[in-house]
């Protein structure tokens, strides 16, 4: 008898493997694989990664969860990858609009940041644009700013990850005066944050038209000695390519390729005003790219050869930009829908850049542009444990034929229910769960004042 119940017990253990969470939902988009949509589908996550992902039945024999989520009326998919942002200029949110790039920079930007980027700027602007990105299902953000340090600390409170990197910009700025004080700052930040489960670090040299090339060159071996990435706006604008090509008689990606900036971790922002000569380098070179649709449209710099981009092999990731005035949010629904939609329009060709393709830039396809393609991106064994449901029972989220395309021409970030990154639930029932939000937005408000005034002088 004793036998037969050890045994009983045996067979018990056997048949439930220990998870952390279960979550469920109608679809499961893995962006994974050959089965890349399962019908009632659920996923098991132990500590901070994914171990099982499969039918619900599946999965619920296999496993037996300590907290389980149950949505049979949404889907679940990977948490989105915004690949370029600057989300502290959220606390800039509109101050000026409708402008083209350089007078838009020069008139308002740079005189407001000079007046006012702080560390408590930075923090509460994160915070703030974390709250946004995680309520509207982004899991990782890649940031170029100032005090970027502060920037983390806001991320690791927000439970959010990000790819984070010091901008390095030949003018005195709020955090350094010459660019070899960025350097060192953006080196005590490679030190920092090492070895963090959420963040990581990186150089983000501005541009080619606003630094030295020596400059440029320190900061690709500084980020070389880390193994970092390096993040750099690349061919914005044509007043950029014009510029570039008036001075050192070659294109910028040409210009950075002399330099030797592409022999490393690269992940290059905008990439509008390409050629197939600078195409080529960052083939070669096995450069990222951050489209950034919306940004393009609204400071009408271009539109970003994407389709040849990705048909030579680039990977393509999607970033929504500044939330101050070159978005105005940090909306990764509408950058997939806006970059379907632009390719379209330019290509003049419905399935050039179809549902699936957008998609697969905000998930998989930003991990890779990040290098991070073995850690995020998708749903599947062994990855970080980033995840979102989206709810699927709103009126223009019926009826549901087809959930790539729902997620992709449908349904909103509003729709964002739940978030988990790396394995912690962050967003439930649409409520920020690392963060006080009230708090968040009277702050927002406090420097709304004091920013105003500061323009007024
Ligand atoms: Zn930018």
């Amino acid at each position: 008898m004793r036998l037969s119940c050890s045994f009983l017990l045996a067979v018990v253990s056997l048949a439930a493997e220990p998870a952390d969470w279960i979550w469920s939902g109608r679809y499961v988009l893995t962006a994974a694989g050959a089965r890349r949509v399962i019908e009632n589908g659920a996923v098991a996550v132990r500590g901070e990664r994914i171990v099982a992902v499969g039918p619900r039945v599946e999965i619920d024999r296999r496993f037996q969860a300590k907290q389980r989520l149950d949505r049979p009326d949404a889907l679940l998919a990977p948490g989105l990858i915004n690949t370029h942002t600057h989300a502290a200029m959220s606390l800039l949110r509109g101050v000026a609009d409708d402008l083209r790039l350089q007078d838009w920079l020069e008139k308002f930007i740079f005189p407001a940041e000079a007046k006012n980027v702080s560390p408590e700027f930075v923090r509460w602007g994160t915070k703030l644009a974390c709250a946004e990105m995680l309520l509207g299902g982004t899991t990782t953000f890649t940031d170029m700013y100032y005090f970027e340090d502060v920037v983390a600390e806001a991320a690791k409170e927000a439970g959010m990850r990000g790819v984070l990197g010091e901008t390095i910009i030949g003018f005195p700025v709020a955090d350094a005066r010459t660019p070899a004080d960025s350097l060192k700052l953006a080196e005590s930040l490679l030190t920092r944050f090492a070895k963090d489960p959420l963040i990581v670090p990186a150089v983000a040299p501005h541009a080619i038209y606003t630094n030295s090339d020596e400059t440029l060159k320190a900061s690709r071996a500084l980020a070389n000695r880390f193994g970092a990435p390096l993040l750099i706006h690349l061919s914005e604008t044509k007043r950029e390519n014009d510029e570039t090509i008036a001075r050192r008689k070659m294109s910028p990606t040409r210009a950075l390729e002399s330099l030797g900036m592409f022999n490393g971790r690269t992940l290059a922002a905008h990439a509008v005003w390409m050629d197939s000569a600078d195409l080529e380098i960052l083939r070669v070179r096995r450069a990222g790219v951050a489209h950034c649709p919306s940004s393009n449209m609204k400071l009408s710099s271009g539109v970003a050869p994407v389709l040849r981009m990705r048909a030579l092999g680039i990977h393509v990731g999607l970033g929504p930009d500044g939330p101050a005035g070159s978005n105005n949010d940090l909306n990764m629904f509408e950058e997939m829908d806006l970059a379907a939609k632009l390719q379209k329009v330019m290509s003049q060709d419905p399935q050039s850049l179809p549902a699936s393709a957008v998609f697969d830039m905000a998930t998989m396809g930003g991990a890779r542009a990040l290098g991070l393609e073995r850690e995020i991106g998708s749903l599947e064994p062994g990855k970080r444990a980033d995840m979102i449901s989206v709810a699927l029972d709103q009126p223009h989220a019926a009826p549901l034929y087809e959930p790539v395309s729902q997620m992709v021409y449908a349904l909103k970030a509003s729709d964002v229910r739940d978030v988990m990154v790396n394995g912690k639930p962050v967003v439930r029932d649409r409520r920020i769960l690392t963060l006080d939000l009230k708090q968040v937005l009277s702050k927002a408000e406090e420097f709304r004042g004091r920013i105003k005034a500061s323009l007024k002088k």
